[in-house]
């Protein structure tokens, strides 16, 4: 149902734009058929985890479509990062963007080392190789790039500051599974990579990671590490944890990797949908892709300056909850703003000033394969709607709590209880 005017919004009492709700990173998901045999050939064979041939499979595929070496499935890829992070042996300050998924972060700080926040660079979102420089002490022994929204870090720059200062260099490419740059896929990178295969990721093993390398011996020491360090029946003889995957998430991940191509024609198309619709917006800029490049298109990222538009990110972000589009303030407020580290360095925004901006902009919209061109139009409406009507939509959402903020006093008991 196209909308129009004002009383369409259903924050003004117009009828609500979806019946079901639209989420961002509904699971994208491939051939059922083809995954339903491979489910029952696991229950078949009553091989259910410990590098059964579904795995394998998957690991050859992956490394095979990213021209890697080695590939390693994990049962996530936080715990992917740890391993790789122990597997490295960085210790003291480890160099990571503020504005990240919050598990770069943790999985640092999950083995005692600190993760040091560094800004971004303001049109893509990225680490910001200048900022990183001026973040090294002597304390620090890596730096790890995060892939954000699929697109590549300035891979050159953080390796000539990392061999400069003699640092191991990482990603997390979480993000940016099936991306390019310069025409190489993403998993040559740094000395590893670490791809999710989370379900709101583009390519999903329901949950699931990989640690991607062409580093033979620190793929043997990754593999070892993932699967308790065991190298025979009964010998064990390194420091491991569990980060197996099992065989359920390698059929989904394999039958996944059959649609790539269908995926990402499907994000391209939605993509140019919204770019179209968005562009004559004043006061909105939509992230674009490097054309160049082959991208997944998985986010679609806007930033909404307030100072044109009247309304702020999260009066428009009200605006869309209403109409059931769940639209998401990814990654407010930022890392820095999160515990344990708000309380460890509760200055450190003054040092990430991009970070911070960002962070009150950023709005990621519903794409993937559940949303459709219809769908597109009706949410680029109801932007368009709300921005044409600033001083009407500030006055009505004054007395109307959002629903997305929650008290800031939740302590972690309560937490728990949710
Ligand atoms: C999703 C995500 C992770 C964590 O992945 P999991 O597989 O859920 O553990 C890490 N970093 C970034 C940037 C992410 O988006």
């Amino acid at each position: 149902m196209r909308k129009a005017l004002l009383n369409d919004l259903a924050i003004f009492g117009g009828q609500v734009a979806f019946e079901e709700r639209l989420y961002v990173g509904r699971p994208n998901i491939g051939n059922r058929k083809r995954l339903m045999e491979r489910i029952d050939s696991i229950l078949e064979s009553r091989w259910l985890s410990n590098d059964g041939p579904l795995v394998t499979e998957f690991e050859q595929k992956v490394a095979k479509y990213v021209g890697v070496k080695h590939c390693i499935a994990t049962c996530n890829a936080t715990v992917a990062l740890e391993i790789l992070i122990r597997a490295l042996d960085l210790q003291g300050e480890v160099i990571i963007p503020a504005f990240t998924f919050i598990a770069t972060a943790h999985a640092l700080e999950w083995q005692q080392i600190t993760p040091v926040f560094c800004d971004i660079e303001p049109r893509q979102h990225l680490l910001d190789p200048s900022r990183v420089e001026r973040a090294i002490t002597s304390r620090t022994t890596g730096i790890i790039g995060v892939h954000l929204w699929g697109q590549i870090c300035d891979v050159e720059a953080l390796s000539d500051i990392a061999n400069r200062h003699r640092l191991k260099l990482l990603f997390d490419a979480a993000h940016a599974f099936g991306s390019t740059y310069k025409n190489q896929h993403v998993g040559n990178f740094g000395s590893a990579e670490v791809f999710s295969f989370h379900a709101t990721k583009f390519i999903n093993t329901l949950e699931g990671g990989a640690v991607v390398t062409n580093d033979d011996e620190l793929a043997r020491k990754i593999r070892l590490m993932k699967n308790f360090g065991f190298t025979y029946w009964d010998e064990v003889s390194y420091v491991g944890t569990n980060g197996k995957m099992n065989e359920i998430s390698a059929a989904m991940g394999l039958t996944s990797l059959e649609s790539i191509q269908d995926f990402i024609a499907i994000n391209y198309e939605n993509y140019k949908r919204y770019t179209e619709l968005l562009a004559p917006i004043p006061g909105i800029r939509m992230l674009q892709y490097d054309t160049g490049e082959t991208n997944n298109y998985q986010y679609i990222v806007i930033e909404i300056d307030e100072e044109q538009t009247g309304i702020s990110r999260d009066e428009l972000l009200q605006v869309l909850w209403e109409d059931n589009v769940i639209a998401r303030r990814y990654f407010h407020p930022g890392c820095h703003r999160m515990e344990p580290y708000l309380s460890k360095y509760p200055n450190a925004g003054s040092t990430l000033p991009v970070t911070e901006e960002k962070s009150k902009r950023v709005l990621v919209l519903p794409t993937g394969t559940t949303v459709c061109s219809e769908d597109i139009t009706v949410i680029c409406d109801i932007i368009a709607i709300a921005l044409a009507h600033p001083k009407q939509l500030k006055e009505r959402l004054r007395t109307t709590q959002p629903p997305f903020n929650r008290p800031v006093e939740v302590s972690v008991a309560d937490a728990h209880k949710n």
